[in-house]
């Protein structure tokens, strides 16, 4: 088989890509979703990826449907496939709840995907705001990005609830491997209530703090731990000691040669001295608080669907999906048959996410050149005034395009910045 791309310097295309699409070696495990993203992922591939690349995936559909008929297992599948290739890219899927499964008629309520995958995968999620340029972010003083480093095992995700209809005494028992049991009084409930009971590993936590401070060395900012070991001393302390611990042991040295710095402070402190900073630090958060204030950074940088999210195991693997769910209302919209004007870039994201990690490790320039191309053209796009109706408030309260328009502009420039070879 005939492969230019050994031909060629890194970072170049050949002018008739047209003829020569990128043929990949390795597949990425491909999660297709639910809704509105589920639309917007396949006008994403069918229209900017496929035109360029002899697409390889591995295809789990992983819409609350395909869920429901394969018992959940589709999910569990879709994660060791992650594992064993290496790289995976994932739509939006829909959380079951109730009103879900009346609505879609399921035979029970499954957890949620990304707790699945991330309890499979292990890890930390790294969510970072897309920067164009042209989108001041609201908090004024915040000149670098904020990139939120998130634990992804554990706590309320992985948490066991009980509904208590009337006066109980809750305890927690532990069961050792040598069968002894250890009674921990919870709480002497003198009427209806809730119980929550969750877990952390040592080990996963270890990992997590690896991986955010490998992420700092790499991008070269500082870390921020936040937690809140006033209240949850036994909790969220083993958080702070670990962190600490790792720091000490195996990063201290090598943060200290690249100036970068650590420290510790409870996450209420964090979010009020976040506020007050010009930003460029890398937020190492427990799982709930990077859900939240991951929400937070993006829609104060524009939108929800201008962050790139990707989960890194510590096996090294990498999960790139987008930090937005599936825009129930915005899909609504879409079956009623009128245009939606949703952003597509997070899912977009994704993909160049995705495709360039696999083009890094597989060694093929012409994929990786191919991402970065998609990237610039939808970044210039924005930059250009041509945008979805979330980013429209920031130049000047224009009318948004819809999706399908964005998604041609961004296809349009990127033909463009190929043929003129611009990168
Ligand atoms: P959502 O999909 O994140 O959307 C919430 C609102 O944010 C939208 O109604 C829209 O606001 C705005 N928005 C989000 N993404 C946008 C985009 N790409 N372009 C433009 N606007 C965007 O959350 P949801 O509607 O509350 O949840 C829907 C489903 O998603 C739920 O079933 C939930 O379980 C699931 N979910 C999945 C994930 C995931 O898989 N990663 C994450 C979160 C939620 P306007 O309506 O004001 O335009
Ligand atoms: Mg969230």
């Amino acid at each position: 088989m005939f492969h230019f791309c050994a031909l060629l310097k890194p970072k170049r295309l050949p002018y008739n890509w047209i003829m020569n699409k990128i043929d990949m070696k390795t597949p990425v495990a491909e999660l297709d979703g639910d809704e509105m993203a589920r639309v917007l992922w396949n006008e994403i591939k069918e229209n900017l990826i496929k035109p360029f690349v002899n697409l390889k995936t591995e295809y789990y559909d992983l819409s609350l449907q395909n869920r429901d008929a394969t018992g959940d297992e589709v999910t569990k599948e879709a994660a060791f496939a992650i594992k064993r290739l290496g790289v995976g890219v994932k739509c939006a899927t829909i959380t079951a709840n109730a009103q879900r499964q009346k609505e879609y008629g399921l035979k029970q309520i499954y957890k949620s995907p990304n707790a699945t995958i991330r309890s499979i995968l292990d890890g930390t999620v790294f969510r970072e705001p897309i920067k164009t340029g042209a989108i001041l972010p609201l908090v004024s003083c915040w000149k670098k990005p904020i990139v939120i480093g998130r634990h992804a095992y554990g706590d309320v995700y992985g948490a066991s609830e009980f509904r208590a209809n009337g006066p109980c005494k809750v305890e927690l028992c532990v069961t050792g491997e040598d069968g002894v049991e250890e009674r921990i009084p919870v709480a002497k409930m003198n009427g209806a209530g809730v119980v929550l009971a969750m877990h952390n590993l040592d080990e996963s936590i270890r990992n997590f703090a690896r991986s955010c401070f490998y992420y700092a060395l790499d991008k070269k900012i500082p870390v921020w731990f936040s937690a809140k070991d006033t209240i949850s001393k036994t909790y969220d302390g083993r958080f702070k000691d670990i962190f600490l611990e790792i720091y000490e042991t195996e990063f201290r040295e090598k943060c200290e040669k690249a100036n970068i710095s650590y420290f510790y402070t409870l996450i209420d402190d964090a979010v009020s001295r976040a506020m007050r900073s010009e930003g460029g630090f890398l937020w190492a958060c427990k799982n709930y608080d990077g859900d939240v204030m991951s929400d937070m950074i993006a829609s104060a940088c524009g939108s929800l669907a201008m962050m790139t999210s990707a989960l890194v195991s510590p096996s090294g693997a990498v999960e790139y999906e987008a930090a937005h769910g599936t825009v129930q209302k915005h899909y609504y919209r879409h079956i009623k048959g009128e245009k939606t004007s949703t952003n597509p870039c997070a899912l977009l994201f994704a993909w160049t996410g995705a495709l360039g990690k696999r083009a890094a490790l597989d060694g093929l320039n012409s994929l990786g050149t191919l991402a970065s191309t998609l990237e610039k053209a939808a970044k210039d796009a924005v930059c250009a005034g041509v945008v979805t109706a979330d980013l429209a408030g920031s130049f000047g309260g224009k009318k948004g395009v819809s999706s399908s328009e964005f998604i041609a502009e961004i296809k349009k420039r990127t033909e463009r910045l190929l043929k003129d070879d611009v990168l």
